[in-house]
């Protein structure tokens, strides 16, 4: 079975990679892109996603964060602010550590839909 040439050019990005070769950074800073792969020259600057990654970290994490407010909310032994504290230091870790992984992999699937065409 072959693997989609949009799906390897995601998970680069997911890595923090680029799209095209897998090499280079795609990232200069936490999420500023770099305007061109060190190592291949794609132009990975050209691509922008927008809104996309914050929507789809919301979208992924919410239901999650959701679950655990109402898990937290149940477990009345522990003090509230423990619930808040832990709750809130989750959240933010979450964002932190998914929001680049997922505009990497928005970026690996708009270079993959524009190799395509
Ligand atoms: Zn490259």
């Amino acid at each position: 079975m072959a693997v989609s040439p949009s799906l390897i050019a995601a998970l680069r990005g997911a890595r923090g990679r680029c799209p095209a070769c897998g090499k280079g950074r795609l990232f200069a800073g936490y999420l500023k892109q770099t305007g061109a792969c060190a190592a291949c020259g794609a132009a990975t600057g050209e691509i922008e996603a927008e809104d996309g990654p914050p929507w789809l970290t919301v979208l992924l994490l919410g239901p999650l964060l959701a679950a655990l407010t109402f898990i937290a909310a149940r477990h009345e032994t522990w003090p509230l602010w423990i619930r808040l504290a832990g709750l809130g230091t989750f959240a933010v870790a979450a964002v932190l550590m998914l929001l680049p992984r997922i505009k990497g992999g928005l970026i690996g699937v708009l270079w993959g839909m524009r190799e395509r065409s």
